[in-house]
């Protein structure tokens, strides 16, 4: 049975289809530039990788073409072995906690909502609107990012500003990042063997948060309203004072937008750094001694620790921590940094063991006292599980 699982933006669709059977993905790709000059699309598929520019209108343009050519290329044989469409969706409020079947009410809410994810769920429903035209016979489920923080208690997800705002216009804590933190804790019930465990799980890319989950279930997690929040990344500022804003605009002449701008797109690694957001160029730069990039560095892992240590304590003890994402999957001397920073909860890492990238692998030593993996994260897997589990077999 083949499950595609579909990332829509506001100008590019993602796509990967899926044999279900093994789960293989039988080709993946990104269409790109939608509505604009230049667009094109990439399909991979068996080793190969089409190219092509190519006039993208709408969405519709590129679901149209994107399923054409899986026919012809051989892909697959016919329309009707796509037997499930599942769409990764941004925002689902406090009202969504699972993944469901989309639905014209899934639609209306993804709408209701766009005033949380502005750029994001517009886009989620161009892709949906886009498959219902093109694929009107075939069932669709969303999942959430949102979806697996609604666990949380209300003390993890308030701030402690008015409660008028939580009720009058939904300001409250509700967390991004929720398909990889539930992917990484499905692999660690496989690995433990049981559910009842403390997991840890850091996906830290160019975006990047911090789960602390207990029984399978998020406790508390760092990004916020907004996924602004939390952790340190790549241009983004995380935990700002909000006191920063309005100095700001009044020293610079901007506006709060333009401000939110700074923080979203011009802080982070690259705000500290002024060179790059990536952290290979960063960790490239510490290598020849760059000042402000070992700052930009330390100050990285510093934020991602001071998580680590706050959800120690709110768990009681952890058994594992986990690291995905672009940079927890890649990059060793960060982790290897944030380990050693970790020694005082007893936990020791092999250092060899520390060199594996790209696959899972346990990176702890026999005697550290908290289990710690990488874990390659899948989020478009988890979506197609999902679809594959809510349109039946
Ligand atoms: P996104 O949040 O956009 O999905 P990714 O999870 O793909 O991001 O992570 C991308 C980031 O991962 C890059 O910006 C880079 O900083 C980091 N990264 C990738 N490979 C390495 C590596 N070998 N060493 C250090 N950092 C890496």
């Amino acid at each position: 049975m083949k499950i595609i699982s579909i990332n829509t933006g506001s100008s590019s669709l993602k796509f990967s289809l899926f044999e279900m059977n093994d789960e293989s993905v039988i080709a993946s790709g990104l269409f790109e530039r939608i509505g604009m000059e230049g667009s094109c699309y990439t399909i991979k598929f068996k080793g190969e990788k089409v190219f092509q520019e190519v006039e993208l209108y709408t969405h519709t343009d590129a679901v149209k073409i994107l399923l054409d050519r899986l026919v012809d290329l051989n892909i697959i044989h016919s329309l009707n072995e796509i037997r499930g469409v599942g769409h990764r969706l941004v925002h689902g409020g406090s009202k969504y906690s699972t993944s469901v079947l989309i639905t014209d009410t899934v639609i209306h809410d993804l709408e209701e909502f766009s005033d949380f994810a502005p750029l994001h769920n517009p886009a989620n429903v161009l892709g949906i609107q886009a498959f219902r035209e093109v694929l009107p016979d075939v069932l669709m489920v969303g999942v959430f990012d949102t979806a697996f923080h609604q666990t949380m208690k209300k003390e993890a997800y308030l701030y402690p500003v008015p409660y008028d705002w939580y009720k009058k216009y939904g300001v409250r804590k509700y967390g991004f990042h929720g398909t990889s933190h539930r992917y990484i804790t499905n692999c660690a019930q496989k690995i433990l063997g049981r559910d009842d465990f403390r997991l840890i799980s850091c996906h830290i890319g160019n975006g990047g948060s911090i789960c602390a989950i207990r029984d399978m279930k998020c406790v508390d997690t760092s990004m916020g309203f907004t996924p602004l929040a939390g952790i340190m990344m790549g241009t983004r500022s995380g935990d700002v004072d909000p006191s920063i804003i309005p100095y700001v605009m009044e020293k610079e002449g901007k506006n709060a937008s333009e401000v939110l701008d700074d923080l979203n797109k011009k802080s982070g690694l690259l705000g500290l750094s002024g060179c790059s957001n990536d952290m290979r160029d960063i960790l490239a730069q510490v290598d020849v001694q760059n000042e402000q990039c070992i700052l930009a560095k330390d100050k990285y892992v510093r934020s991602v620790v001071n998580y680590i240590a706050q959800y120690y304590v709110l768990l009681g003890g952890v058994d594992m921590i986990c690291f995905t994402a672009g940079v927890g999957e890649n990059s060793i001397s960060v982790r290897r940094e944030i380990c050693e920073k970790l020694a005082c909860l007893g936990v020791k890492i092999d250092l060899d063991l520390n060199h594996k990238c790209g696959e899972m692998v346990k990176i702890s030593t026999d005697n550290s006292s908290i289990l710690v993996y990488v874990i390659p994260t899948d989020e478009e897997l988890m979506i197609a599980r999902d679809t594959l589990q809510l349109i039946g077999r």
